[in-house]
């Protein structure tokens, strides 16, 4: 049994989902911030419980083959990256692993994962939402990201997986708030004005959003502001306030006043359009994006008959960008914003065989009266819900197509399909997220009928 404070030796065997190391003493698992499979490390226990250890690492004995030297001033400090002490080529091994572990010991299924494909490393993300305050010694904006697990910000104005032009918004902005002394938002005492720095730009367009969340209902100096971001950002396509009086750790408030532009930008995905405005979800790595549709697309396997269902469908994307090759289009969504931009988004790009619906997936799939040959599913971290699988196969379709950000929900999912009479045919790790430990999945999984066909 292990003591806090108590210095042990340890190998490094394992790694959480969350990114820590794992190792094991006197068969007690410790989980160790910053390490890498493969290191034999000193480490200093900060918290022993009966089942599990916490420890920090005092000093590296020998070195994991998988480590290279840090390129980043924040890493370790800031909570975005667990992967930065590692090759891409060693996280994406981990990936994997954890896909087909899941698959194995959640589902207990055993599938031959197809290789996870990679991404660009650097510059990917989209968006970026930065937390501001001010530093209590001599009251200079702080402007950064939040420590891990925590709301202190680590100051960082150049994180090499934002896109740059991200820094020279934060730049502007900050200089801003210095002429004009603006106030920072405190969630103890939940006083001062602005909360959150929110960026985000299209890849394919360059179209470049700006939107200050503040407690407040104006902004102070705001034609100072807009002036020197017309200047310095050229490709500048709105600005937006976000309204967000709560005294809440909740990001975006509800309520969007536009300053400059009509509060949204286009970005291009596999030839069509989309609209995104502060509240809508988009994938953050746009590149990416196309990757993870286009092998959704494949194991749809589409020939233009089709009715295709996409549920939890967002803005429309992956359906919109499929429905040149189907019959019919349905999706259904539970964030009416989202419902109106998918609309919106159909008729931008010329499409008119596709309906949305607004509502609780589960709810309005059991309503629609539909025979998809298709399902697509794209759900939040917590995967399904058991009635929603029950619903999907009643309607019989011959493929379903699961996108998933969480693989431990996706093989639960799996295997409840399963045992419905559906095969999980094959299954691809997409890398979304290169340094951080998120993995995304592109699963299929056919009818019984089909299977035997296809495989006979
Ligand atoms: N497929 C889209 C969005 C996927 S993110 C894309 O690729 O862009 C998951 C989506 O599920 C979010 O838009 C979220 O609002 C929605 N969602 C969450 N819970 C839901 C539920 N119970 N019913 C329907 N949609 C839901």
């Amino acid at each position: 049994m292990l003591n806090k404070n108590q210095d042990i030796k340890l190998h490094i065997d394992g790694m959480t989902a969350e990114g820590q190391g794992v190792g094991h003493f006197d068969g007690q698992a410790v989980f160790v911030k910053d390490a890498a499979v493969g290191d034999y490390l000193d480490v200093h226990i900060i918290l022993a419980k009966k089942t599990y250890a916490i420890g920090k690492i005092n000093k590296i004995l020998e070195p994991s083959p998988d480590r290279q030297a840090l390129d980043c001033e924040v890493a370790g400090k800031c909570g975005g990256c667990a992967y930065r002490h590692i090759t891409y080529e060693a996280e994406l091994g981990l990936k994997a692993q954890r896909v087909e572990d899941a698959f194995k010991r959640l589902g207990h299924l055993d599938i031959k994962l197809d290789p996870i494909i990679g991404s660009e490393v650097d510059g990917y993300r989209n968006k970026a939402q930065f937390p501001v305050s001010r530093d209590t010694r001599d009251n200079s904006p702080l402007i950064g990201f939040y420590a891990w697990n925590t709301h202190r910000i680590v100051p960082c104005m150049d994180c090499k997986l934002q896109s740059p032009i991200f820094f020279d918004v934060l730049s502007i902005v900050k200089d801003w708030m210095t002429e004009h002394n603006i106030s920072t938002y405190d969630e103890t005492k939940g006083r001062g004005l602005l909360r959150h720095i929110y960026i985000r730009r299209a890849e394919f367009t360059g179209e470049v959003m700006v939107c200050l969340v503040i407690n407040g209902d104006d902004l102070p100096n705001e034609a100072e502001l807009l002036d020197e971001l017309k200047i310095g950002i050229p490709r500048l396509k709105t600005v937006v306030l976000n309204i967000n009086k709560d005294k809440s750790n909740v990001v975006l408030g509800r309520a969007n006043k536009v300053l400059l532009g009509d509060g949204y930008i286009n970005e291009k995905i596999l030839g069509k359009t989309f609209r995104i405005s502060p509240l809508s979800f988009f994938q953050v790595n746009s590149k990416q994006c196309e990757v993870l549709y286009k092998n959704a697309a494949l194991f749809a396997g589409l020939t233009g008959d089709e009715t295709l269902l996409d549920l939890y469908c967002g803005t429309g994307t992956i359906g919109l960008t499929m429905a040149d090759d189907v019959k019919r289009l349905v999706g259904v969504e539970i964030v009416p914003e989202a419902i109106e931009d998918a609309k919106i988004n159909a008729k931008v790009n010329g499409i008119d065989n596709a309906e949305f619906y607004c509502g609780d997936a589960a709810v309005v799939a059991a309503q629609l009266d539909i025979k998809p040959d298709v399902v697509l599913v794209d759900p939040p971290r917590k995967g399904m819900a058991e009635s929603l699988i029950d619903t999907v196969v009643s309607m019989e379709p011959s493929r379903v197509v699961y996108i998933s950000c969480d693989p431990a929900t996706l093989a639960r999912d799996c295997a409840r399909f399963e045992s419905r009479g559906y095969h999980t045919l094959r299954a691809r790790p997409i890398d979304m997220f290169p340094r951080t430990a998120h993995v995304e999945t592109v699963a299929l999984l056919v009818k019984g009928e089909y299977y035997n066909e296809e495989n006979s």
